[in-house]
């Protein structure tokens, strides 16, 4: 019988997600199908419940459920717990155990671009549920700081004190970091995809600096554009972490890491909003 694993939020429609995992399962030779389910808010528990009934073997968490997930999972790894988010659900006898491959893809897709992270001034905007992900495998990349703004003052303190054991992280808020230079900036707020560049003063990129936007897509660039302007030499969107985040899953499901460039390659022409 065909293994089923599925993704859930919504909306959900526009979702890459199946492209990106029966593609693996085509290259790998892995027989399962993939498919999109819509999930409304609120609705969490009786989907995931629904989903062990017929028999799911993994699932996908996607918004708005990245953060009720834990508590619905009868174990969590340590990098969810960190996180305090799940991306991925991996089935057992008694129900879902919860992992987050965020911060895994995220630094995979840095890696496979070869952008520098040791020693370097890392500066993340934003301070969601993506970059509690981010966090942790940022820090053990050895930066020579990571420093995490957001526009509202009081998460990016939160976040600092919640990860006090794992690293120093500095907290800041935008407009506080004039006159600062990073080497690294990433862009983890979800200011795109209202066509909007989070407020943070010019001339903070250093000379030579790089930047990274969680976001992808040509209508939420705002970021990229602004990258350009400031001279970044090198500059990304998010699609790469995306497929590198769903191989991580599909490793944990599958025991077999995928590659990952022919899958980003085919999904690069038809990108769009
Ligand atoms: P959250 O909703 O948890 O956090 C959103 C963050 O964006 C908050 O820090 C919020 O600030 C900030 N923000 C929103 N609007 C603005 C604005 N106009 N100006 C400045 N800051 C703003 O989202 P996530 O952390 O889950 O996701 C963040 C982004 O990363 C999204 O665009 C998401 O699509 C993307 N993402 C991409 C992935 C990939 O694989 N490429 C994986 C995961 C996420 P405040 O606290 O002040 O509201």
């Amino acid at each position: 019988m065909t293994d089923r694993y599925a993704v859930i939020g919504q909306p959900i429609s526009h979702s890459k997600s199946p492209t990106i995992h029966n593609a693996f399962a085509q290259a790998t030779h892995q027989d399962l199908r993939y498919e999109a389910v819509e999930v409304p808010a609120g609705t969490l528990a009786d989907a995931l419940q629904r989903l062990h009934g017929d028999g799911f073997l993994g699932v996908n968490i996607t918004l708005p459920h990245k953060a009720d997930a834990p508590m619905l999972c009868e174990m969590i790894s340590e990098r969810a717990q960190l996180a305090g988010a799940v991306n991925t659900l991996i089935r057992s006898d008694a129900g879902w155990r919860g992992d987050n491959t965020d911060g895994e893809g995220l630094i995979r897709d840095l890696q496979r671009l070869a952008y520098a992270i040791k020693d370097q001034h890392v500066l993340v905007l934003g301070s969601g549920g993506a970059v509690r992900g981010m966090i942790a495998p940022l820090l053990a990349e050895q930066p020579a700081s990571l420093t995490v703004s957001n526009r509202s003052p009081w998460t990016p303190e939160k976040l600092a004190e919640q990860f006090r054991t794992v690293g120093t992280v500095t907290p800041r808020t935008h407009a506080t970091l004039k006159g600062d230079r990073f080497d690294l900036i990433i862009n983890a707020t979800s200011a795109g995809h209202a066509g909007v560049m989070p407020r943070i003063p010019a001339g903070v990129l250093a000379k030579g600096g790089a930047c990274y936007d969680l976001t992808y897509g040509t209508a939420h660039a705002p970021f990229r554009k602004w990258a350009e302007a400031q001279g970044a030499t090198r500059i990304a969107d998010g699609l790469g972490m995306l497929v590198e985040q769903a191989a991580a899953a599909f490793a944990l499901w599958r025991g077999v890491r995928p590659e990952t460039e022919t899958v980003l390659a085919s999904l690069r022409p038809s990108q769009g909003a």
